[in-house]
């Protein structure tokens, strides 16, 4: 009971977030674009048997999902079973800087019947300081391009870590490069990791405050990221097959740079997204249509407990973006035979319309 309350009041919270609206007992809207499906959670302990649970009419795909291969906190096997657990047809494993946790979600996808995107995001820089988050979907990710690629990057983000645990020790802050190792757990070492060894010492209360505190632009922890520009990040992920897609947009604030982008081959554009207003994914969905760029959507769950952001399907799009994606990838349209069947039930109750 407790599990259901606690969801709810984070349902609630994306609720009021997402400034979601109930249309009415409505059912798929006219363009299958025009909106965006968001599902009623699920109960940790729930006994569902089959897909589809809670009789979503479409099948709906989560194409942004973090797992404990870079700074999630569930194996890739968990967040294929949360997926089936919520009824998606599909997910895409988008790790930042690996493809780790590829592997074992396809197993697992094979054993729940739930397709998985080979997918991930690229962290890089444009000029000295824009973030710039480029997905790739589709990709081939034993490609020894990308391989060598990321392998520089994880060297590179090990490096980074090292440097920070040795900065905050100079600074009288007893964190261990260890145990952020080990919390990272083979994975892409990151801020987050970091965040979380200052955690367990009680140098900070929270994520939020070790950031604020420490790992910030300007803080005693901070180390600059090894710089990939956006150009790079793109060139990657179509070395190895993918479909390039810009990650929630509205953190780039720069329509040029999206547009450099665009003639960079940049094919595709995140318009759903946990921090995007239904006005931002409006201006995004226009600016996607208007340049024919796919348009995807996804959690970008990371799944801490306690975590009241978006889970997995809780932001999920119509399952034609995959087709779209696949068609645009070095794979082209895939057969009849090879696409997943799910069966088609009842309409959903929940919708959010950025109309
Ligand atoms: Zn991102
Ligand atoms: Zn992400």
């Amino acid at each position: 009971m407790i599990v259901l309350c606690t969801r709810i009041v984070q349902m609630c919270i994306a609720k009021s977030t997402f400034r979601m609206h109930n249309k009415d007992g409505a059912i798929a809207p006219a363009s299958i674009y025009a909106s965006v499906w968001v599902i009623p959670a699920m109960t940790q302990d729930s006994e569902a048997e089959s897909p589809n649970p809670y009789g979503i009419m479409e099948r709906l795909a989560d194409l942004h999902v973090h797992s404990l291969a870079s700074d999630g906190a569930l194996t890739p096997f968990q967040i294929v079973e949360a997926a089936f657990r919520k009824g998606l047809a599909a997910v895409a494993i988008a790790d930042h800087d690996t493809t780790l946790g590829i592997d074992e979600a396809i197993g697992a996808g094979n054993q729940f019947g739930v397709e998985v995107v080979p997918a991930i995001e690229i962290s890089a820089i444009h000029g000295d300081r824009t973030e710039v988050h480029v997905l790739g979907y589709f990709i081939d990710h034993r490609s020894p391009v990308l391989q060598e690629a990321l392998e520089v990057l994880q060297i590179a983000r090990w490096e980074r870590g090292r440097r920070m645990v040795e900065r905050l020790n100079e600074a009288g802050v007893r964190v261990s490069f260890d145990r952020v190792a080990q919390i990272a757990a083979g994975g892409a070492i990151g801020r987050p990791h970091v965040a979380r060894a200052l955690c367990e010492v009680g140098a900070a209360s929270s994520m939020d405050s070790a950031f604020g505190k420490f790992l910030q632009e300007g803080g005693v922890g901070y180390v600059p990221r090894h710089k990939v520009s956006p150009h790079e990040a793109i060139g990657m992920i179509k070395a190895s097959g993918g479909v390039a897609c810009c990650a929630h947009p509205v953190k780039l604030k720069n329509e040029a740079l999206l547009v450099e982008m665009v003639e960079m081959g940049l094919r595709a554009i995140e318009v759903y997204h946990p921090d995007h207003s239904p006005a931002t994914s409006r201006y995004y969905r226009r600016f996607a249509e208007k340049r024919g760029l796919i348009i995807t959507g996804g959690s970008d769950a990371h799944c801490f407990p306690n975590d009241i952001r978006p889970g997995i399907g809780d932001i999920a799009v119509h399952y034609e973006a995959v087709e779209e994606l696949r068609n645009a990838s070095a794979l082209g349209p895939a057969s009849n035979e090879d696409k997943p069947s799910f069966p088609r039930t009842r309409e959903s109750t929940f919708v959010m319309d950025d109309d």
